[in-house]
This record gives structure tokens, C-alpha cells and sequence, in this order.
């Protein structure tokens, strides 16, 4: 029996990965889980159809992570494009697997996707609250959401969002923690009171740095800017880079009093493996009682 990631103290460390295209590659992403479990993490999460990976494997991964691994699993969900049967078919088989908790998402919406019965991510966190038994998680956006006119605007949502049930919430990666501060204070002040979970995205190459604005948004301080003009070419350099970035974002974060912090991993276990290290002592001092 695994632990509940909802009785635990404050603040979380938790990591996300992505399933790989097709069965071929699957040892690859239980030598992901192995490495990441060894850390000790709060939770798993494992993303569906993200960034093109398989859909089909979500829920068997999450599954494993939770009742072989023993760490609390958080299988990503997206409705867009889906029936409430096709809902009920996969949320009956995460609930027979042994999976906890849900991040539900809308997902994005592109010109192919064939029209479901949910238009928007609090019409599945309604649905799954009203008929199954789950913990809920869902998505925010210190930036706010590219589609959304306004900051005021996609608060609003998040919390109709929050109201139709959401137990947490996990934000969009930043690199600008001043940009997390601020939006939790919007977050706080249109009274949403559940645990906002930071999503950090260790940059280890230009090339995903690059993919990742495209495809979020994020803004980039000057300090990210200015090594990857200088490590950018050379991949040592610039992986250490990120990882001592990536530290540096975490410890301010938890000096902060975050409630939790989630990392992006890009299924690279070991770079995960080296921020943990860097923060052991800070993890350790913070999670005393815990231990
Ligand atoms: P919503 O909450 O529905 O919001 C989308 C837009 O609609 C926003 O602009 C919002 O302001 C607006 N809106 C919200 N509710 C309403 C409403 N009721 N009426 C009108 N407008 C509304 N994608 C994947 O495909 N797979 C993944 O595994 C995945 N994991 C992710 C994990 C995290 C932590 C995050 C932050 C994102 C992830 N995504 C993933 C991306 C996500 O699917 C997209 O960002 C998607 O475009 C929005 O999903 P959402 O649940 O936030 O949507």
C-alpha cells in the first residue's frame, strides 16, 4: 500500500515522465521509473499523448509506479476529443489498477480532433468528482494559458476549475520565479485555497529550450539567455548549467514556502537524480518529521 500524497507534509517533491511511442521502448521507461523511485519521490506522474508519446501506456505505467513501486501515481488525462463512454472505459481501468489520482486536463485542441462531450478541463474534474472516487489534480499557468485574452480571465476558470472539485493544482513549467510569486498571489486572492504544485523543467540543451517557448510561452530571464548563448554548443557545459539553474529555482522556491515542487525529468533520470542531490540537505532538514 503506497502512501497518500494528500496526508503528506509540505512541501512535495514529485516528478513527471512521459510513456514512449509504441511497446518497443517500454524497458526504457521502467529503467526511468526504477532510477526516479530510488529517489524517494512523493509522486510519479505519467503524462498522456504529451509531446506525441503514447497514449495506450499511461494507465499500465501508473498502475506499476503505484502498487509495484509503492509511490503514489498521478496518470494525466485529457478529454477533448473524447465521449463520456470513452471517459468511463479508461477511469475504470485506472480505478481497477490501482491508480489514486487524476491530472484532468482539456488537452490542446487542434484543427483534426474530432469533437468529445467536454469542452473544457472543469467539466471532467465535475464529471470524475460526480461518479468516481479519485483524487483530482489539475493544470494552472503562472503565465496564464496561451488561448486565454487575459490573466483575470483564465483565474476565472481555474476557479471554476478548483470549484468543480480539483484537490491540487500543478503549474505550467516557468524559469522566473518572481512570475510563479506573483500569480500565486492572484491564485490566493481570488480565494483558491488548494496546494499549487510548481512544474520546473530543467533546460539541459538549447534545442528544448527552443521547443519548450515554442510551445508554452515561457518567458526566459537573462541569466538563461546569456548561458545558452555561451554553453549552448557544447552539451556538458550547458547540462550543468541547467541542473545548477534548475537548483538554484528549487531552493528559492522552497525558501519561499512552495507547497510543492514537480519536476519536468524528460524521462533523463539523471538529472533528476543530480537536483536531488544538490538539495538533499534542504529536503532533509525540510522533511525531518517526515523521515
Ligand atoms: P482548460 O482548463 O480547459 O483551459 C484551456 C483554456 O480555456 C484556457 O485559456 C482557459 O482560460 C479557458 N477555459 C477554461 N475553462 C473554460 C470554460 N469553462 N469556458 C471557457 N473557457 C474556459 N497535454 C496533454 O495532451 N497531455 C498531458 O499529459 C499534459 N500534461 C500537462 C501537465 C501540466 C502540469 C500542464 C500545465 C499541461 C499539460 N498538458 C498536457 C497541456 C494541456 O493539455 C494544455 O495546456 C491544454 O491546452 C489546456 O488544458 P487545461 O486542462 O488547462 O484546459
Amino acid at each position: 500500500m503506497s502512501k497518500d500524497f494528500f496526508s503528506l507534509e509540505k512541501p512535495t517533491f514529485s516528478f513527471e515522465i512521459f510513456p514512449p511511442k509504441g511497446e518497443g521502448n517500454l524497458k526504457t521507461v521502467y529503467d526511468t521509473v526504477d532510477a526516479l523511485a530510488s529517489l524517494s519521490p512523493d509522486l510519479i506522474s505519467v503524462t498522456y499523448g504529451a509531446g506525441g508519446s503514447s497514449r495506450e501506456n499511461t494507465a499500465v505505467i501508473a498502475s506499476d509506479i503505484q502498487t509495484k513501486y509503492n509511490v503514489p501515481a498521478l496518470a494525466h488525462l485529457t478529454c477533448i476529443s473524447s465521449t463520456k463512454e470513452e471517459m468511463d472505459e479508461i477511469l475504470k481501468e485506472l480505478k481497477e489498477k490501482g491508480v489514486e489520482n487524476i491530472l484532468a486536463m482539456r488537452g490542446d485542441v487542434t484543427d483534426t480532433a474530432k469533437v468529445g462531450d467536454f469542452k473544457h478541463a472543469n467539466e471532467l474534474v465535475s464529471y470524475i468528482k460526480a461518479n468516481y472516487d479519485f483524487r483530482v489534480f489539475a493544470a494552472c499557468y503562472p503565465e496564464k494559458h496561451t488561448e486565454a485574452y487575459s490573466m483575470a480571465e483564465d483565474l476565472r476558470y481555474l476557479k471554476q476549475k478548483v470549484d468543480a472539485g480539483a484537490d491540487a493544482l500543478i503549474t505550467q513549467l516557468f524559469f522566473d520565479n518572481e512570475v510563479f510569486y506573483n500569480f500565486m498571489d492572484k491564485v490566493r486572492g481570488v480565494g483558491i485555497d488548494v496546494p499549487v504544485i510548481a512544474g520546473i523543467m530543467p533546460i539541459t540543451a538549447a534545442s528544448q529550450l527552443e521547443r519548450m517557448v515554442s510551445m508554452c510561452g515561457a518567458s526566459i530571464p537573462k541569466e538563461i539567455q546569456q548561458f545558452v548563448k555561451a554553453y549552448g554548443h557544447n552539451s556538458m557545459a550547458m547540462k550543468e548549467a541547467g541542473i545548477a539553474y534548475a537548483t538554484k529555482q528549487i531552493i528559492d522556491l522552497l525558501a519561499n514556502g512552495v507547497d510543492g515542487i514537480h519536476i519536468y525529468t524528460m524521462n533523463k533520470p539523471e538529472v533528476a537524480k543530480r537536483i536531488v542531490e544538490n538539495l538533499r540537505g534542504i529536503l532533509y532538514a525540510l522533511k525531518v518529521k517526515r523521515a
